[in-house]
């Protein structure tokens, strides 16, 4: 029996159907029973396995990437080196060990890290031992300097609503009760303005699904680095344009319904990445680019063959499937994408065009 299960039967008896965002807010975040603050849902164990924990060489590319942006930005110094939920802390160490040799990098970067799970906090701190994180609550804490910044699987895991088109309106999807079991229902039709555009690329029927939270972030990130320079990565699945419904559950590294273990399973949505792109302004964005083929122009192939040179067996056999797991287009590399957000074209990051 699942304590938020009754927490949220009687808040929708109480106060009736809730939004799949206040859904997946109090199921991933609430302090006593959310998903995140009560665990590390991370590795072979887990409930999910994320890029950094498959191989390091994910994270090490991803620094030489910010590493050569904030080179070619002209090393300013200080700067904030910055991800956006952690999780277990394994990119950012996987980032500082790549860049350690660069030249000043680590003299100037400030670390800062935007995390929301208390437990989550602690695992960064063991494994980023020695390196003085700070943590926030928001992007908007983060100081004014330059700002080179990553986020792998970040938006996914924010709130988003959905929305069916009914004539020129939009019926929200809505988490109610049917006898006395959470169900998915849905209100009446009102006209959305912020939805207007989709009027156009949408038919009865069709669900569409909004991320307010993520457009914020994604403002003030694109403002910050207008402002002082630097860079962004945001890597994650999805694509260029929400259509039908992407909001699902992960338990034990399969799917299951986001209504059945309210707490116990990961939710996630795929990121539309054309609302973060619209978002970014006065900053810039690179084109939407697969992780596989943005992995491939960094040289993880030779990266991979680097390592694999050290390594046989077991070892070598799970090391070359892991090469497999993050560039093939039937696994991670199609489905996950990567956008850059600099300050204008000129600075687009390496492995991404403008
Ligand atoms: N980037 C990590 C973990 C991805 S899981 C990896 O690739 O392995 C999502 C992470 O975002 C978790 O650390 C979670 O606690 C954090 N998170 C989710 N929603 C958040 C929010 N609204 N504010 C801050 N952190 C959040």
């Amino acid at each position: 029996m699942s304590g938020l299960r009754d927490i949220l039967t009687s808040r929708i008896a109480q106060t009736g159907p809730m939004s799949i965002a206040d859904y997946m807010t109090t199921c991933l975040m609430h302090p006593e029973h959310g998903y995140y603050s009560t665990r590390d849902p991370f590795g072979a164990q887990g409930d999910f396995i994320t890029a950094p924990e498959i191989s390091q060489m994910f994270g090490e590319l991803l620094g030489l990437c910010l590493a050569q942006s904030w080179l070619d930005q002209g090393a300013p110094k200080p700067f904030t080196l910055a991800e956006l939920g952690p999780g277990r802390g394994t990119l950012m160490a996987d980032i500082l060990r790549a860049t350690a040799r660069v030249p000043g990098f680590h003299d100037a970067a400030r670390i800062h890290l935007v995390e929301a799970s208390p437990t989550l906090r602690q695992m960064q701190a063991e494994t980023l031992k020695g390196h003085a994180p700070e943590w926030h609550d928001t992007v908007t804490a983060l100081p004014d300097a330059p700002l080179f910044l990553v986020a792998n699987e970040f938006f996914d895991a924010l709130p988003i609503r959905q929305f069916i088109r009914d004539g020129d309106g939009w019926a929200e999807r809505v988490i109610g009760l049917a006898d006395g079991e959470l169900a998915f229902g849905r209100t009446d039709a009102l006209p959305l303005s912020e939805l207007d555009d989709r009027l156009e690329d949408t038919k009865d029927g069709d669900l569409v699904e909004t991320c307010t939270p993520a457009q914020t972030i994604m403002a003030h990130i694109g403002a910050m680095i207008g402002a002082h320079g630097g860079a962004a990565l945001i890597i994650d699945y999805g694509d260029w344009r929400s259509l039908g419904d992407t909001f699902q559950a992960l338990q034990a590294q399969k799917k299951v319904s986001p209504l059945d273990n309210p707490g116990n399973a990961d939710l996630t949505a795929h990121v539309d990445f054309e609302a973060l792109a619209r978002s970014c302004a006065p900053a810039v964005h690179s084109r939407l680019t697969p992780q596989g083929v943005f992995l491939e122009r960094l040289g993880i192939t030779p990266r991979a063959q680097a390592l694999a040179a050290k390594l046989s067996g077991d070892a070598l056999e799970t090391h070359i499937a892991a090469h497999r797991r993050l560039t093939h287009p039937d696994e991670m590399g199609l489905l996950f994408k990567v956008i850059g957000i600099t300050p204008d074209a000129s600075t687009t990051p390496p492995g991404l065009e403008p």
